[in-house]
């Protein structure tokens, strides 16, 4: 089924399926505290995230990214105050003049929610979504596609709705260090430091990259239903995995990627 422009099933509904979240544990929750406009704001309570999540569309307020943070506009922790923003986005706004009042009217008309709005240039999905893990090489509803050193680099959910973001988690490290958490059921939170990170999203594809540019992601989404994993270098300590248009490298020895269909696990290297 083609997914519509208005997104199919937005707004049907909150009801989340077999959907294996991953709680971590973040020290965001403000209560009554007053913040700066713009702050991070992350409601600690699940519901009114959810609830914050299907105001805005799923996706950032202003470009429609899928991979976000919780941002307070006016500095209330009210969660009809909060609002999703893309890293670039924030970044964007940040200390500029009238961002608040534009804000306010991106919450109410995000632009994932608006008919003109092309989904089909970002992860949103109907369902589960299926992989390019490297060129010819399709993992299909896979949620776990890689495992390295038994961690799971990238992490695929469907959609809590239909026409939803698919929900995508994504632990890496640079170069000698262990991995951790970049991203969180969508959420940008870099374990270990902001700045340690960096996100972009050109076109089609998210791009994530290390501080010191020796571990990167690229994930692009193809068609609705369909992400490709154009780049990967990431470590375990001193071992790295590569995989890209060479196929897939651990310390430059090439290993097999399977085409998997509905298994946890694609790959266990
Ligand atoms: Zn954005």
């Amino acid at each position: 089924m083609a997914q519509g422009p208005r997104g199919d099933g937005l707004g049907e509904g909150l009801h989340k399926g077999l959907v294996m979240r991953c709680a971590w544990p973040v020290g965001f929750a403000q209560g009554a505290r007053i913040l700066e406009p713009l702050a991070l704001s992350r409601p600690a309570d699940d519901k009114d995230r959810r609830h914050v999540r299907h105001a805005c569309g799923y996706g950032c307020v202003r470009c429609g990214a899928t991979i976000y943070q919780y941002r307070t506009v006016s500095g209330s922790a009210d969660v009809d105050d909060i609002v999703l923003l893309c890293p670039p986005c924030a970044h964007a706004l940040a200390g500029r003049p009238g961002a608040e009042q534009a804000l306010r009217i991106m919450r109410q008309r995000p632009v994932a929610r608006q008919s003109q709005f092309d989904r089909r240039k970002l992860p949103y999905a109907l369902e589960m979504p299926d992989l390019v893990v490297v060129p010819g090489v399709t993992m299909r509803k896979t949620p776990m596609p890689i495992l390295f050193g038994g961690v799971p680099v990238l992490r695929l959910d469907a959609p809590e709705v239909p026409g939803g973001a698919v929900e995508i988690g994504i632990t890496l490290a640079m170069a000698g260090e262990a991995p951790r958490p970049v991203v969180v059921a969508n959420e940008w939170l870099p374990q270990g430091g902001e700045g340690d990170w960096t996100f972009e999203r050109p076109g089609n594809r998210y791009v994530i990259t290390s501080r010191d540019r020796s571990a990167q992601l690229i994930l692009a989404a193809v068609t609705p239903g369909l992400l490709a994993l154009e780049l990967l270098r990431t470590f375990d300590g001193c071992r790295m995995l590569e995989s890209g248009h060479n196929g897939t490298r651990i310390d430059g020895v090439a290993c097999p990627t399977p085409a998997v269909k509905s298994q946890i696990v694609g790959m266990a290297v």
